[in-house]
């Protein structure tokens, strides 16, 4: 088989290390020379956030975070680091709050520092995302990559298993999509599946032990890789459709990709050479829907839309804007019909082998 394709590999440098993220950032911000340090950081991932930065001066702290960064909330820090003078952010939490600091150096061209605290992974990706009127815009730029990630597995022990698993199976859905993303390539594959076993293997030990590093870190080194194959594959089938639930019907972001991810893993698997064999070995088993499954199991996954507030009244919008986005090059063709059927598949939480039987080609 011959090869040919063309990848991008973004520069950032990954500081990797439990109990080092303190140590680790104000040698960074040494390393950069940056004098005016604005801190974003909301929610309770944001709680250990004093002490990451106990080493470092912050000359403005920001905590005004919202999930998927409506515009107004993206003014707001704009205008703080800004009027400051800032000339380096650290984001420290979530996929909010890093995504608060992306909204910041999109329009400013501010640098950033990305201490991750949830498995979402968008430290290491240049995507940006903005809401506006229900509508969640996403865009690439290379501005917005913080120059620089911090992992300390210890600043996600205080993460609930019930989170974790929730965010650690959005990494592994950032994994599944970049096997047929509009750019997918055999670099960014290797990464994808290394993620899927990092996260496989990782999960359940955070279920078992939640305070144990050897889960966590494993969650988090697939996390990234998660991500980095995800930002070179670019956003496929599965991103688009929960990008669409999560911008309009404002569900939760990670339980939103652990639940439609086997819909889309079923939809997509069989139409993509070497995708099943590839997946079920990183999953442990012969197939690799049913590795998902038997993982999703026993971390008592989110199983159903409906359970955070999703209704089939929804189904025809999401279908409508969703047909408009899932790239040309799904390997499956996208219908109207074949879309409602998965989409009630997930808000029901119906068997994933069965949805598109009786749906039309
Ligand atoms: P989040 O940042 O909102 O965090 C989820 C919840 O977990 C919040 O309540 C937060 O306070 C809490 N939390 C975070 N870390 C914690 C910790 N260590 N201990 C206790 N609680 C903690 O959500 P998320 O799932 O991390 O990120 C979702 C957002 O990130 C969405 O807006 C999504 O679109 C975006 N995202 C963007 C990309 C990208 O490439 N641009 C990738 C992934 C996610």
């Amino acid at each position: 088989m011959s090869l040919d394709f063309h990848h991008v590999t973004l520069g950032q440098r990954v500081l990797f290390g439990a109990g080092r993220a303190a140590s680790n950032l104000a040698a960074e911000v040494e390393r950069l020379g940056a004098e005016r340090v604005m801190v974003i950081s909301g929610g309770r991932g944001g709680s250990s956030a004093r002490e990451v930065t106990e080493l470092i001066h912050v000359a403005v702290w920001h905590s005004e975070v919202v999930m998927h960064v409506p515009v107004e909330v993206a003014k707001r820090a704009r205008a703080s680091a800004t009027d400051n003078n800032i000339d380096l952010i650290v984001s420290i939490g979530g996929g909010s709050s890093i995504g608060t600091a992306k909204a910041v150096s999109l329009t400013t061209g501010i640098p950033s520092i990305a201490v991750p605290t949830t498995y979402a992974g968008s430290e290491a990706t240049n995507v940006w995302g903005l809401t506006e009127d229900d509508l969640k815009t996403t865009g690439v730029d290379d501005k917005v990559l913080p120059i620089t990630v911090i992992y300390d597995s210890q600043l996600t022990l205080s993460l609930p298993v019930e989170m974790s698993v929730a965010s650690g199976l959005n990494g592994l859905a950032h994994c599944v999509d970049s096997l047929w993303g509009p750019k997918a390539d055999p670099i960014n594959a290797a990464m994808a599946v290394e993620g899927i076993r990092a996260l496989a293997e990782g999960l359940p030990q955070i279920v078992r032990d939640p305070q144990g590093i050897p889960g966590r870190d494993l969650a988090l080194y697939g996390a990234y890789l998660a991500a980095v194959s995800f930002a070179s594959a670019g956003s496929g089938m599965h991103h688009k459709i929960c990008h669409i639930l999560g911008g309009t019907f404002n569900l939760p972001h990670a339980q939103t990709h652990a639940t439609v991810l086997p819909y889309v893993l079923a939809f997509n698997l069989n139409e993509v050479p070497g995708a099943q064999s590839r997946m079920a070995a990183a999953f442990g088993t012969d197939n690799a829907l049913e590795g998902l499954q038997a993982l999703r199991k026993l971390l008592d996954a989110p199983k159903a839309l409906k359970d955070y507030g999703f209704t089939a009244a929804g189904i025809p919008t999401v279908v409508e804007q969703a047909l408009a986005t899932i790239p040309a090059s799904n390997p499956r063709e996208v219908t109207a019909d074949n879309l409602t059927a998965l989409l009630t598949a997930a808000l029901n939480g119906a068997d994933p082998t069965t949805f598109l039987a009786g749906v039309a080609e």
